[in-house]
């Protein structure tokens, strides 16, 4: 998960795109090369992205051998009249678009697939952990950003929970659950067990939190990582950014892999609660 504000001109939607779609290159992260592997030891990934100035979204859900996911909820954004798109017509679109694909080879990584394994053998459906045996930290990638326009965007791309099975579908793609922004009131993208994430439609009650209650960016996260969530057994967090720049990196995991940095400031990194 990485938090961007930036100072050069740059816009918001750009920022997060690029972001995560460095992050999808880079195999310790469960998403684009690197995703976990589904019940058929393949891969499906999911993303999406918003940008809070128009509300705009666009969304996929299932999509295989894209190496940049990300791009392509872009372009759905940009190019397509809908929002979501999923599975093989997804794959139809990303190529109208010449999107990059990759055969199953570049997205395999050793001890995903021993993860991958050991959660058939079990017939467990497990949340991705980067690091082998490196328990309770999330590997989904996600980015917030705000401009110097005042703009706030979201970003976020996973590959999803291993052993996946019938066209599973976490919360990453689905807009207002795992991904959301209003640049009236702040831009968020989640990881953690999806299912949890989607039935909280946590991403947009933390924007209606702030909206309709007036409560700050710190306080709405408060509520829904760490009451909301921790009483249903969500386990998971989020990285938010609002309007005035304010940053908040919620978890009620064990950990998560954080990263923020403002202009003229030292950038932070995080992965405990420290
Ligand atoms: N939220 C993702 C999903 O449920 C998984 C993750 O964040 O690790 O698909």
């Amino acid at each position: 998960m990485a938090e961007l504000e930036q100072s050069e001109g740059g816009n918001a939607l750009d920022a997060v795109s690029q972001s995560v779609k460095l992050m999808e290159e880079n195999e310790l992260f469960n998403a684009g090369k690197g995703s976990v592997f589904n019940h058929e030891g393949k891969h499906e990934m999911d993303a999406a992205i918003m940008d809070g100035k128009t509300l705009l979204a666009g969304a996929v859900s299932g999509v295989r051998n894209l190496k940049h996911p990300i791009l392509l909820a872009k372009a759905i954004m940009e190019k397509s009249e809908h929002v979501l798109l999923a599975n093989s017509g997804a794959a139809d679109f990303a190529r109208t678009m010449n999107l990059e694909f990759a055969p199953d080879d570049y997205f395999f990584v050793q001890h995903r697939y021993d993860q991958f394994l050991v959660a058939r053998e079990e017939g467990s459906i497990v949340l991705d952990h980067t690091v082998p045996g490196d328990e309770k930290k999330f590997g989904t990638v996600g980015a917030v950003a705000l401009d110097v326009f005042g703009n706030i965007a979201a970003a976020t791309s996973t590959g999803g929970m291993t052993n996946k099975k019938w066209g599973r579908v976490g919360d990453s793609p689905i807009i207002g659950a795992g991904t959301y922004a209003n640049n009236e009131t702040c831009a968020i993208s989640c990881t953690g067990h999806g299912e949890y994430f989607i039935r909280s439609v946590v991403a947009y009650d933390i924007s209606c939190l702030m909206e309709y209650k007036g409560l700050s960016l710190k306080e709405a996260c408060d509520i829904v990582v760490m009451k909301k969530l921790v009483k249903m057994g969500g386990e998971g967090g989020l990285i938010a950014i609002d309007r005035n720049g304010n940053i908040e990196m919620p978890f009620n995991s064990e950990g998560m892999y954080r990263a923020m940095k403002r202009s003229g400031e030292e950038s932070f990194i995080g992965i405990y609660n420290d």
